[in-house]
């Protein structure tokens, strides 16, 4: 089919190129023009495992294509996807400004029958507002159904995510989009569920949200394991094992971060408060989240004291492993914490360093980790990398004035470590 993505960020990228994998032919359309640019030049502006091949593939089968211009975008396809932003307000509110313009732009565009695709994450009932949107502003007064699309995929694996969907989520407010949406999906071999436009705005916050409360859920209990002398990842195998909870999204740790998990739920939060229901469920998951970091900080204060001065190793930068997106990251905040009461900081990130420089200018930037230690007071783990668990740990402890070490996720054995001569905190355990 003929398809055009709004927006070539994480999702819009990696959604219009796995499309083109199956044999779609996709524009993708953004308006940074140093994106698109970058893009047409062969370079890809976001690391995701896997991209880069599939993007170089697809652009030199005829596929893929990038351009600055909606209207060639919404001109040229069938269907068109939203994936811009939906950014916070300060009230937690959802900023629907980046939804109205493309909305505009469409309708400004089109001239003929068109499907548009909401695969931005937006409250319920914004359907109802894009189609308004579109009617009003669309001179030609052609026919266009709107359809809510949610995206799950997870950063870091986002192209597995896209190309293996567990299910994919098709909202309409007729039958008429339908035939089209399941010819596009069916090539990835997922359940397709069909429902009504709300309904599928809702599941994205809602899977978004529950999955935020089952972290805040296993930080909680990672507290009580702390006061009781207990094992948090051994509690965590425990009940994870059962079917019914499921392994998953039970690491213990200095809480989620990212672009999505604080903002979904935010806006879930306020969602909610403007249709009358006041989610006090979720409000607690926000605050254990917070009250992760506090508790992770209280750690390093008083095991070392006075910070001022205290030269300090951070590995891991992103908000978790295998993406170089610092949108919200843990970690970022966490270095923020520790400069502002005075430490010195080397910071090591496997991908994310480019992308943190602008966030944290006055810290060391150390390419090998194996370095990161060096001369340091203490050596802290803020992003759950897997190539941590390989740092060189004897190396790190022979150049530092004391060997300590935070890990803010779990990724060393607190027996091992001890065996080791390290003083070592982590969560839960
Ligand atoms: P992003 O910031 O990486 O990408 C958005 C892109 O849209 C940017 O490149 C921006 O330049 C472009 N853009 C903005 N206004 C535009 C316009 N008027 N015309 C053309 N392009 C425009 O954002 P993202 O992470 O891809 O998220 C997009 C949406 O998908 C958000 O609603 C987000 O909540 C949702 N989502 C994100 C993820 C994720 O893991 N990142 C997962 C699922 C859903």
């Amino acid at each position: 089919m003929k398809l055009s993505i709004i927006g070539t960020g994480y999702v819009g990228l990696v959604t219009g190129t796995c499309f083109a994998e199956v044999g779609h032919q996709v524009i993708c359309v953004d308006n940074d023009a140093a994106k698109v640019k970058t893009l047409l030049a062969g370079g890809i502006p976001i690391y995701e495992p896997g991209l880069e091949e599939l993007v170089k593939k697809n652009v030199a089968a005829g596929r893929l294509h990038f351009t600055t211009s909606t209207a060639e975008g919404v001109q040229k396809s069938d269907v068109i996807f939203i994936a811009v932003p939906t950014p916070p307000q300060p009230d937690g509110s959802v900023d629907l400004s980046y939804i109205e313009r493309v909305a505009r732009d469409i309708a400004a565009a089109i001239t003929s029958y068109k499907i548009v695709v909401d695969k931005s994450t937006v409250p319920v009932k914004t359907g109802e507002k894009v189609a308004e949107t579109i009617k009003r502003y669309c001179q030609a007064q052609v026919e266009c159904d709107v359809v809510s699309n949610p995206e799950f995929l997870r950063e870091g694996f986002a192209v597995d995510d896209l190309m293996h969907p567990d299910r994919v989520v098709v909202g309409v407010r007729s039958q008429r989009p339908v035939a089209a949406m399941k010819e596009i999906y069916t090539p990835f071999k997922a359940p397709i569920i069909v429902t009504d436009i709300n309904s599928a705005e809702l599941i994205k916050h809602a899977a978004n949200s529950f999955l935020a409360l089952k972290i805040s859920y296993i930080n909680a209990i990672a507290n009580v394991c702390e006061a009781a002398g207990a094992n948090v990842q051994e509690v965590a195998q425990g009940i994870g094992l059962d079917d019914r909870i499921g392994k998953r999204f039970l690491n213990a740790g200095i809480g989620f971060g990212g672009s999505c998990f604080p903002k979904d739920l935010s806006a879930f939060i306020k969602i909610a408060e403007q249709i009358g229901y006041d989610f006090k469920l979720l409000k607690e998951v926000q605050r254990i989240n917070a009250d992760q970091m506090e508790r992770f900080v209280k750690k390093i204060t008083e095991t070392l004291w006075v910070l001022k001065d205290k030269k300090i190793g951070v590995l891991g930068l992103a908000f978790k492993q295998n993406t170089d997106d610092v949108r919200s990251s843990p970690a970022i905040d966490l270095c923020q914490r520790l400069l502002k009461d005075g430490a010195a900081l080397r910071v090591h990130d496997p991908k994310a360093m480019e992308k943190t420089k602008a966030l944290l200018p006055n810290v060391t930037y150390v390419d090998d980790m194996d370095a990161v230690a060096e001369g340091c007071d203490a050596l802290v783990v803020a992003t759950e990398w897997d190539e941590f668990k390989k740092v060189d740990l004897a190396r790190a402890k022979k150049g530092m004035t004391a060997p300590i070490m935070f890990d803010g996720r779990n990724l060393f054995d607190p027996a091992e470590m001890e065996k080791l001569g390290w003083i070592y905190k982590s969560i839960g355990r």
